[in-house]
């Protein structure tokens, strides 16, 4: 795929947009006038991390804070995509969640059907996302509504993720391996780069799969795409080396400085997506080609 048929990007956030510091967001440099220049072109973006300690608004909002222009809408995250997951099952879809209090009223007010653990057996998904404490009894109770169907979900299942001071273990990746032990169940994770991610990812940006790119730092991880997923990678050194092979070379290293002009230069030097264009996916819709006529 080359860049000047990218449709639309989805941006990973940590590594990529910003480097945090403990509390502290530093923009990485490149990155504000990247998202600006895309949105000037007329083509959309989204940000997926799969952090979800949060409802998605609150993670858009720190952005802002920090100067980056991403509207709450445009915030992706395992909350949004486990959702993409059960909109395509016809089962039902009450859901036992492992979230904090912010991500549950998150889910419920986006219509999601949660259960709590007096109605575990009644639950037909056990999500788990971030959460701060684990009580045995509940995981018993969790681990007993997957051995009599319910379907383990999990945001992301790795181990830790960066922290200011070194690796900081996730503590849903534990209750999720709990609960798989005791249910003798593997996880099917939601967040990014699961089918699911990608399903929320297209219909935010209305743009067929295979014309996405994905902007990330972690390219054999979470932010991978493949044929199991995205059909298209962006990183930094493919770019700075304008080599479009994504499995070759230093293209697992993000490096902002050289990856932001060298997207900008492509991001500008290029007309507006013509929305005329036929989207060969169901998720394109009219009222995102409807959408791109009016920036344009
Ligand atoms: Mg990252």
């Amino acid at each position: 795929m080359r860049l000047d048929d990218v449709r639309g990007f989805v941006f990973d956030v940590d590594g990529t947009l910003v480097h945090r510091d403990g509390g502290t967001a530093h923009v990485v440099p490149g990155a504000r006038e990247l998202l600006e220049r895309i949105k000037a072109s007329g083509r959309p973006f989204v940000i997926f991390t799969n952090g979800s300690h949060l409802p998605p608004a609150q993670f858009a909002r720190g952005l802002r804070d920090v100067g980056l222009p991403v509207e709450d809408e445009q915030m992706l995250t395992p909350l949004c995509s486990v959702q993409a997951y059960l909109n395509g099952r016809r089962r039902g879809q009450k859901v036992l969640p492992f979230v904090t209090d912010g991500a549950r009223g998150y889910l419920a007010e986006s219509g999601v059907e949660l259960v709590d653990f007096d109605h575990a057996a009644e639950a037909d998904a056990v999500f788990v996302a971030h959460i701060d404490h684990a009580d045995l009894p509940e995981l018993e109770k969790a681990a007993f509504a997957v051995i009599g169907g319910a379907r383990l979900l999990t945001g992301s299942y790795v181990a830790a993720y960066a922290g200011a001071n070194g690796p900081i273990l996730s503590r849903g990746a534990m209750v999720t391996a709990a609960i798989a032990k005791a249910s003798s169940t593997r996880p099917t994770i939601v967040g990014k780069p699961s089918k699911a991610a990608v399903r929320a990812v297209r219909k935010a940006l209305g743009v067929p799969t295979e014309q996405i790119a994905v902007v990330g730092d972690d390219l054999y991880g979470s932010d991978r795409a493949d044929d199991r997923t995205m059909d298209c990678q962006i990183v930094a050194a493919e770019h700075a080396e304008n080599d479009h092979d994504a499995q070759g070379g230093d293209a697992g290293q993000w490096d902002p400085a050289t990856a932001a002009p060298a997207l900008l230069d492509t991001c500008g030097g290029r007309q507006p997506v013509d929305p005329e264009g036929d989207p060969a996916d169901g998720d394109c819709g009219p009222e995102r080609v409807h959408a791109l006529e009016q920036v344009e």
